[in-house]
């Protein structure tokens, strides 16, 4: 009690740290309010441990600097860039697609001046945000007219109850998919107004079942990508082109959601087919949906592409308003657009293509290369080898197809939780490193590694010693 009360007189005051050469940094980075706030709060918790015992009285220098390194470590943001070593190229907790420079030097641009975003430079009248990238989508897509949204979950929403509100809508059991987060078909579905009606069985839907439940209230057939699962075995489902046939002769809309929907044949970069837009138009769909930010490689969007009088009374349904995307994310999805103009050139400006079609052995070369510099960074405690592992695409584009990869795998020598501590010391770092924990190892999977430069740096100030800090956690998709 005596020593702690003495500790307590001499705790200094808020304008004696104020008034230290530290504190001058501190002002001149973060602000006097900021600076003032964080200070007192340093100097109430050492009141506190003081009174419960603790005799290190701090300097003013010492209290300075605690504050500095508060308001620095409050400073980061939760969204600066990051090293996805996961494996998993579109990640969705970690924001997908990363775009073209081209469609960053848009955005960029967008954000600093105004722009015609509803205005005709031709005639000087008032324009529609979608004509920057209709045109764009027509051609590369072979639809009639296209509209873009949010996102292709907005996609489906709106498409849904301006096709189906109110009526039914037809889909096979085989199809009733959970995206992830809240998106399940059936309360989509519910959401748009439209009554379900499942058809088929989980494995097996057949054209008889889809006209079997036609009727006068019958608003919409739908088919969706199973994206991110496949049901194999003794299965059949009906054909886009069958269903085509099918809805025109019963005189309702025949909508597609492909999920991620690619515009090109992935193919062509040694990737397996996924159905592209152009396909699921040519296959006689009346709508087509697909996602901006998953295989197409451009910023979160949802795009609606088909027949011309369908996508106009999908832009007259008041829930488009809400949908809409800025002026940021448009220049980015036209200039994205752009790129797919010239095929030959797309894997050189398209990060997402190109990360995909790095080939295995380009990626081994680059781990052999960091394998000495990682081992040294996470130190004696950890063996680090090369190591073949499975990338994914990710966003539940090829569900059940892995690119062959390569990368690292740090073992603990001493068990233990000494992995996961190294894990979040990485998950701490200024630009956190995220890797994947699998069986008994942490592995950095390199193939979207494209920075060596930057990634070795950030290594070098992993501290071995310390703690592990509560970084921002991984979770799953
Ligand atoms: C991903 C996906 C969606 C949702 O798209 P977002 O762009 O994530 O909103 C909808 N349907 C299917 C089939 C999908 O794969």
């Amino acid at each position: 009690m005596e020593i702690s009360s003495a500790a307590l007189r001499e705790l200094p005051s808020v304008d004696a740290v104020l008034n230290s050469v530290t504190a001058a940094t501190l002002v001149e980075r973060f602000g006097r309010a900021a600076s003032t706030e964080t200070i007192r709060s340093v100097l109430a918790e050492t009141r506190v441990a003081l009174k419960s015992g603790s005799s290190v009285v701090p300097t003013v220098e010492q209290v300075a600097t605690l504050a500095l390194a508060r308001l620095a470590d409050e400073d980061r943001s939760g969204l600066r860039p990051l090293f996805n070593l996961t494996g998993t190229v579109l990640h969705t907790n970690l924001g997908r697609a990363v775009l073209a420079e081209a469609a960053i030097e848009a955005a960029i641009e967008a954000m600093r001046e105004p722009v015609a975003l509803e205005f005709d430079l031709a005639t000087g009248k008032r324009g529609e945000r979608d004509d920057h990238v209709r045109e764009l989508l027509c051609a590369l897509t072979g639809a009639e007219d296209a509209t873009v949204v949010n996102n292709n979950a907005a996609a489906v929403l709106l498409a849904l109850n301006t096709l189906a509100g109110g009526r039914e809508a037809i889909v096979s059991r085989g199809e009733l998919i959970e995206i992830g987060g809240a998106f399940r078909m059936p309360d989509i579905m519910a959401r748009a107004g439209a009554t379900l009606v499942e058809v088929g069985t989980t494995n097996r839907t057949h054209a008889k079942d889809y006209t079997a439940a036609l009727s006068e209230a019958t608003g919409v057939i739908l088919k969706v990508h199973t994206s991110n699962y496949r049901i194999l075995g003794f299965t059949s489902e009906v054909g886009g082109a069958e269903l085509a046939r099918i809805a025109a002769e019963a005189n309702v809309a025949l909508m597609n959601d492909l999920g991620s929907g690619t515009l090109v044949d992935l193919s062509r970069y040694g990737l397996k087919k996924e159905p592209t837009v152009r396909e699921a138009v040519a296959q006689g769909a009346d709508v087509v949906t697909f996602s901006g930010d998953k295989l197409l490689g451009g910023p979160q969007a949802g795009f609606i592409v088909g027949k011309r009088a369908l996508i106009e009374a999908i832009n007259r349904n008041p829930m488009k308003r809400a949908l809409r995307v800025d002026k940021i994310r448009l220049a980015a999805i036209e200039a994205t657009l752009r790129l797919y103009r010239d095929p030959d050139r797309l894997a050189e400006r398209m990060p997402t293509l190109r990360l995909l079609a790095r080939p295995r052995s380009e990626i081994e070369d680059q781990a052999r290369r960091l394998l000495p510099a990682v081992g040294r960074a996470v130190g004696r405690a950890f063996t680090v080898t090369i190591c073949q592992c499975e990338s994914q695409i990710g966003s539940g584009a090829l569900p059940l197809d892995t690119i062959p990869s390569a990368g690292l795998a740090i073992a603990s020598n001493a068990g233990g939780s000494a992995l996961e501590h190294l894990a979040a010391a990485l998950r701490g770092l200024s630009r956190p490193v995220i890797g994947r924990l699998d069986d008994g190892a942490l592995i950095l999977d390199l193939r979207c590694l494209t920075d060596e430069a930057a990634f070795l740096s950030v290594l070098n100030t992993l501290d071995r010693s310390a703690p592990a800090q509560s970084g921002n956690g991984q979770r799953s998709r």
